[in-house]
């Protein structure tokens, strides 16, 4: 059955880039991609395929059904767009000012539906259940992918696959890792509020600024001595604002900063022990404050079982030259969302171009078309094999 799906999905590879290179042309920022989403349910209803739309804003959800009882399973795909110029000269660039595909979703998104395609006009051999994710908002925290769980979209479902094409791995290399794989990415803002006076007057005061200033010192010593050091975390501290003059003491100080970790448990650690610090070191000052810790995406935790299967079944897809387990990565992906929920892996597909590698989110990005038929045929492999799990 995998074989004639692969030869399905190679004979769908013209189209498959064909709709890639119309959703490059046309992209749209996250949380405003309604022609994106229109893009997707018009494919589905010239498949015959049933579908939900505004799943938790723009999102489309397509079902599939085998003709005997089996798993269920879920793949996803996102489609939004950058706000970024896109400086690539290509006869298939943006046709939106300021707006561009930087980072391969049109590609996951023309992969997801070719493979759909592919799953439904095999439907009569088919196992069980298959949802078809297709994610707004990947981009912008809050994200889609939460409204999207809210909204129902895992209901019922045993496991969820997922993909990036990456431009920075190489073509024929599919790579993960078990557990934490990509980080969660919170931002913190603390005001000191003192009391602002004469520089020649201390007495009268309350120093915001040397609070701050202290501040930012003690802070450091949460990762260093309060994180476990075999764990990781990131605490930095961004910004600084206090006064204006020489001979004012301010009266109020403002400090942001960012929070990477990669295990639930060391990100709410961190968040408490910058609120205990900003509490005791305010206390001793007397003087109030405020804090916010606003938390982006959680980490991308892969599941154990799920990326043992993923390394197995990746090494027998045709197109695939390695299989290898990446580091973990400091940048944030809502696919966490999906893992928190159900049994799954997240998975980066090579997508390095041949000529000049540019990074995901830069004006001059693009990736080697062709890894789009080898994510397909992975996750297609992952799904149909899933299923004998
Ligand atoms: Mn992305």
């Amino acid at each position: 059955m995998k074989i004639q799906l692969f030869d399905k999905l190679d004979a769908s590879y013209k189209d498959m880039v064909q709709i890639r290179r119309h959703l490059h042309m046309h992209p749209e920022v996250s949380f405003e991609e309604t022609e994106t989403a229109k893009y997707i349910q018009k494919f589905y209803d010239e498949l015959g395929v049933a579908y939900e739309a505004n799943v938790g804003g723009n999102g489309v959800v397509a079902h599939i059904k085998g003709s005997k009882p089996g798993k269920t399973i879920a793949l996803r795909a996102d489609f939004d767009a950058l706000p970024i110029q896109e400086e690539n000269d290509i006869p298939y660039k943006s046709t939106v000012a300021g707006v561009m595909h930087a980072c391969g979703h049109d590609g996951h998104t023309a992969t997801m539906l070719q493979l759909a395609k592919a799953l439904h006009e095999m439907r009569e051999q088919l196992v069980g259940e298959y949802v078809i994710i297709h994610q707004h908002a990947e981009e912008f925290a809050p994200g889609g992918a939460k409204p999207m769980v809210e909204a129902g979209c895992l209901n019922g479902v045993d496991a969820v696959f997922g993909t990036h094409l990456w431009s920075l791995t190489p073509f024929g290399t599919v790579e993960h890792r078990p557990g934490p794989m990509m980080a969660s990415s919170d931002r913190f803002e603390i005001t000191i509020h003192g009391r602002g006076g004469h520089g020649a007057m201390p007495q009268d005061t309350v120093d915001a600024l040397t609070v701050g200033a202290q501040l930012v010192t003690y802070l450091q010593q949460i990762v260093s001595r309060r994180v476990d050091p075999i764990e990781s975390a990131v605490v930095t501290i961004g910004s600084f604002n206090a006064g204006d003059t020489f001979n004012v003491i301010p009266g109020e100080a403002k400090i942001s900063g960012t929070v990477r970790t990669f295990i639930p448990e060391i990100r709410d650690l961190v968040q408490a022990e910058i609120e205990r610090i900003v509490k005791g070191t305010c206390l001793a000052a007397d003087c109030s404050y405020s804090y916010d810790y606003l938390r982006g995406y959680p980490p991308v935790v892969n599941h154990e079982k799920e990326a043992a299967f993923l390394t197995t079944i990746a090494k027998e897809i045709p197109g695939v030259l390695n299989v290898q387990q990446c580091p973990p990565l400091m940048v944030g992906e809502d696919f966490s969302y999906y893992l928190e929920e159900v049994p799954g892996v997240f998975f980066f597909t090579g997508a390095m171009p041949e000529n000049t590698v540019y990074p995901h989110h830069h004006p001059k990005f693009d990736f080697r078309e062709e890894s789009m038929l080898i994510a397909s045929k992975t996750l297609g492999a992952a799904v149909l094999d899933y299923q004998n799990l």
